[in-house]
């Protein structure tokens, strides 16, 4: 293996002894650049010290205070390159979940390893390392034609990720939006503009939406057992409201998972012109006639606008982001912003406000009277393993934020 000593290694674990062990045993194996930290936040600001970030980190998964389910999403956050290695006292299950998370985050887990470590089962996993990010094939403009994207979709390599919206004034969750990805098998997490309008020019969105619609009831069915009765919400295209058996065969999948039409929420962007007007009116009519919520995503940008305000019958607006991010600091976008909320409370509907991207948004948002927002202030879209790790964190921040 290529020069051990170039490599930099982040070690972190509660137990000194532990730390004092896992270094002598990486010293015994010729890797002498290792530091060692006794917790989270302690790792993470030596991380954040660093011009380059280590090739290679072991990561203890139980501990107090920050844990490793944590550490690993505080990782994911800035695009941790190097190998990643879980080291725990847990069994097997827990170690299991939390290297699915991490590749989830699309972290690149080396292994894992059982306490007590050896130097032999240590040796292994650090000799699959790969030297350095850089080497890694960026997934950026590489197209897909219709045949890869229809065999991701029967092969399921589309996942659901999942973004909250929440309460202003309080900082609750009410729902999560569900945003599909592809987890490529060599190129990584590709991103629904790289495939959905090669999906929508050849046939295969109501493939996909299917697909997507089902995990994501599946999921919501989940977190309702688990106490947490949370909305969800599925994007639609217009194509799939060009055919008229859609209405029914939402109702179906709800109804066999069980969860009530009422935490269903299908969004609508009008990307291009309807191609059959009557059809979609019937569609979108009948899904509010069984109780589905209806929302017109992106509203003010492309057709989703007023025309469709007077024509269908929507329970929700979502503000586009181009409208929200930066409206603090723009008279004109918060003309715009101000008048579509106006527009929706005079209507009755219910708004979310997209695209909060920081502080600033954040606080803007607070003073506007806007009921629901969503955005990267708030949480990025995430696997639905990382859920419970970011709401600890979302309540700790609401806590901390001054009120104003
Ligand atoms: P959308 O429904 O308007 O979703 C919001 C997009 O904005 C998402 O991008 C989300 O990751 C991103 N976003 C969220 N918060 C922020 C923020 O604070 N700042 C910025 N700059 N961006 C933010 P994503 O996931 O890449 O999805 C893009 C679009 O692809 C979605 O726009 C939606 O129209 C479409 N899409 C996603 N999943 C599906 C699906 O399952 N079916 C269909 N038909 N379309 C989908
Ligand atoms: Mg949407
Ligand atoms: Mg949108």
């Amino acid at each position: 293996m290529n020069n051990k000593s170039a490599i930099d290694i982040l070690v972190l674990d509660d137990e000194p002894f532990m730390l004092k062990l896992l270094g002598r045993m990486l010293a015994g194996l010729g890797y002498t650049r290792v530091s060692c930290h006794e917790s989270g936040p302690a790792a993470l600001a030596a991380y954040d010290a660093l011009d380059d970030a280590p090739n290679v980190i072991l990561l203890d998964i139980n501990m107090p205070g920050m844990d490793g389910v944590e550490f690993v999403r505080h990782l994911a956050q800035r695009h941790y390159p190097g190998g990643l290695i879980l080291v725990s006292g847990e069994d097997d299950r827990m170690l299991q979940a939390t290297e699915k998370l991490a590749r989830a985050y699309h972290l690149f887990v080396l292994g894992s390893l059982h306490k007590p470590p050896t130097p032999a089962g240590l040796s292994v996993l650090l000799d699959k390392r790969i030297p350095s990010a850089a080497e890694k094939p960026p997934a950026t403009n590489k197209t897909y034609d219709a045949e890869a994207v229809r065999a991701a979709i029967v092969r399921g390599e589309l996942v659901n990720y999942y973004q909250p919206k929440v309460v202003v004034a309080t900082g609750d969750v009410i729902g999560m939006e569900t945003l599909v990805r592809w987890q490529h098998p060599e190129d990584g997490l590709v991103f629904p503009d790289r495939f959905i309008p090669v999906a929508e020019a050849h046939g295969l969105v109501g493939d996909l939406t299917r697909a997507v619609l089902k995990g994501a009831l599946v999921q919501a069915k989940a977190w309702q057992e688990a106490g947490q009765a949370l909305s969800v919400a599925v994007n639609v295209s217009m194509d799939d409201l060009a055919a008229l058996e859609f209405a029914d065969f939402v109702a179906a999948e709800t109804a066999a998972v069980g969860m009530p039409p009422q935490s269903v929420v299908l969004e609508v962007t009008e990307s291009r012109l309807m191609q059959s007007l009557a059809t979609s009116l019937d569609v979108l009519a009948r899904l509010r006639l069984k109780r589905f919520r209806l929302s017109i995503d992106d509203f003010g940008t492309g057709h989703s606008s007023l025309a469709q305000l007077r024509d269908l019958p929507f329970d929700e607006l979502k503000i586009d982001r181009s409208f929200t991010r930066g409206a603090w600091q723009d008279e004109r976008l918060r003309a715009i912003f101000e008048a579509s909320l106006s527009l929706a409370n005079q209507l009755g509907m219910e708004v979310v406000a997209e695209g909060v991207e920081d502080a600033d948004d954040w606080a803007f948002l607070r003073q506007t009277g806007c009921h629901l927002g969503q955005g990267y202030f708030i949480a990025r879209p995430m696997p639905a393993a990382a859920l419970p790790g970011w709401l600890e964190d979302w309540r700790r921040r609401m806590n901390r934020a001054p009120q104003n």
